[in-house]
């Protein structure tokens, strides 16, 4: 490689990473800012904490890129909420809406760790729609009350067949989902409700949730695939607590161009694969593109699918921001030297904490020593505030752990 660019990566899930990835093995300089103090994005912070294997291997994969001497790595709080460290309080009753894997890391989480009474899934279309993996349901099926089961299938049957559908093939599909279901750790019921549409949250005087009420659907075929449509008549299913499992948005406040619940990309198509203008961020009020921004993973398109997903949208942008590079002038040495320098200052006049890979190393070391003294698979710090404090404990930091 001969031209040496300066690339700012912005987040650091699955997908910057790929991008860091592919941009410093070309040799180019590499900047990657997150949000969160540990990098890995949602693939840290947001899949089933004893996913161990799954993120113990990202990991390593990752602490390889960013310790790479031409990735730099910067923790840069930008005042956007600290969702993770929010505490999420729930009742007993909990209605959540979606059939997909969140939900059912959420029923995971609420039979496992909030130990719940009742877990209620409210599913706009009927079970033969259902989204979740079968693997993953594995860790929820024991907590299914499954003569409850049998009755929302009695309930809704005529209006699968309506569509061609077989209720009893969809049971039994689902019953050999339940098969290897892991033991359940409380007396959690979960309970689902098929073709109802979330209408109203309904609240007490208090503003407290004490029910949710839900509109009776029917399946409608559209191609390949059903959609649901109202019946106007509604019933209402008493909880305390609601969670939307379903959908998602980029953030509004970033200052990106934004519709919708997305980042604006190239509505113009191009003849190159990976087409260039899928990952274009776009101005629609100029009618042109961002010069060198680009957008890829869940940025690009809000919750959409797994790791691996999110790794090839970054490996395709990096192709795009390859090509797009290609006859543009690099900076000199001193030039990327000067840029990197200006970037740190600026960080750190705004922020004190300004945590590197180095720091993180450091930080990874304590939370194995913890680990071990707790006699537990893994040890984390609990906030940001915590890890902040024992980074700035530490300083200056260790040398890289081998078993990392
Ligand atoms: C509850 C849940 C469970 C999941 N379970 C699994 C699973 O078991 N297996 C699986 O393969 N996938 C799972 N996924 C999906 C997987 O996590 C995603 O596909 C993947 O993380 C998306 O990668 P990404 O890089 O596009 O985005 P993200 O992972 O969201 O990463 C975005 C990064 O950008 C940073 N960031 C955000 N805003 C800014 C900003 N303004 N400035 C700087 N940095 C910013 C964030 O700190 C974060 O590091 C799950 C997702 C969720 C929500």
């Amino acid at each position: 490689m001969s031209a040496k660019h300066f690339v700012i990566v912005v987040g650091a899930g699955p997908a910057g990473l790929a991008v860091a990835n592919a941009m410093s093995k070309q040799g180019h300089e590499v900047v990657v800012l997150n949000r969160d103090i540990k990098f890995g994005g949602l693939a840290e912070y947001g899949i089933f904490p004893n996913k161990h294997k799954l993120r113990g291997g990202l990991r390593k994969g990752y602490w390889e890129i960013l310790t790479r001497s031409n990735v730099h790595y910067f923790y840069h709080f930008n005042l956007l909420p600290g969702f993770s460290t929010r505490s999420f309080d729930m009742g007993q009753r909990v209605a959540v809406i979606g059939i997909g894997d969140v939900m059912v890391d959420i029923a995971h989480w609420l039979s496992s760790r909030k130990r719940v009474a009742e877990v209620h899934v409210i599913v706009r279309r009927g079970p033969a729609e259902r989204k979740y993996n079968p693997k993953e349901i594995r860790a929820v099926c024991a907590y299914i009350d499954q003569e409850s089961l049998d009755k929302e299938f009695a309930r809704v049957g005529a209006r699968m067949e309506a569509v061609g559908q077989s209720p009893e093939k969809v049971r039994s599909e689902m019953r050999e989902e339940f098969t290897k279901c892991e033991p359940p750790e409380s007396q959690t019921q979960m309970r689902f409700h098929f073709l109802s549409s979330p209408k109203r949250i309904l609240t007490d005087a208090q503003n407290r949730v004490t029910g949710l009420e839900l509109e009776d659907t029917k399946l409608e075929v559209k191609g390949a695939d059903t959609a649901a449509v109202g019946l106007k008549t509604y019933y209402s299913l008493p909880c305390d607590s609601v969670v939307f499992a379903v959908g998602d948005r980029v953030d509004e406040a970033v200052g990106l161009p934004y519709k919708n619940g997305l980042f604006v990309t190239n509505p113009h198509r191009t003849q190159n694969d990976p087409d260039d203008s899928l990952f274009q961020a776009y101005d629609e009020a100029a009618g042109s593109i961002l010069p060198g921004v680009f957008l890829c993973g869940w940025a690009r398109k809000a919750s959409e699918g797994l790791v691996g997903v999110a790794k090839r949208d970054g490996e395709w942008c990096s192709e795009v921001v390859t090509r797009y590079l290609a006859d543009k002038q690099p900076p000199t040495a001193s030039e990327l030297s000067q840029k990197l320098q200006q970037l740190e200052t600026l960080l750190k006049g705004r922020q004190p904490d300004l945590v590197r890979a180095d720091d993180l190393i450091a930080l990874s070391q304590m939370e194995q020593q913890e680990g071990q003294r707790r006699d537990i698979e893994e040890f984390k710090f609990p906030t940001s505030e915590d890890m902040l404090a024992a980074i700035r404990k530490n300083k200056p930091c260790a040398k890289v752990p081998a078993s990392r």
